[in-house]
């Protein structure tokens, strides 16, 4: 018997984009307060002229 599954990795659902158009980056925080808990950003470092974009992703 085998089983397939596409729940072992971790997709942006569509549509979530940041403000430079580009597809946002998932992300895990790993700080004293939010660990384990995720959250979308731009895939563009800020000093690379990225927007900066942060958004929690809770599902
Ligand atoms: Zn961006």
């Amino acid at each position: 018997m085998s089983s397939l599954s596409n729940s072992s990795m971790a997709y942006v659902d569509e549509g979530r984009y940041c403000r430079c158009g580009n597809e946002a980056l998932l992300k895990t925080s790993w700080t004293e307060l939010n660990t384990g808990r995720r959250f979308l950003t731009c895939r563009i470092s800020k000093k690379m002229g990225g927007c900066n974009y942060f958004l929690w992703y809770e599902n």
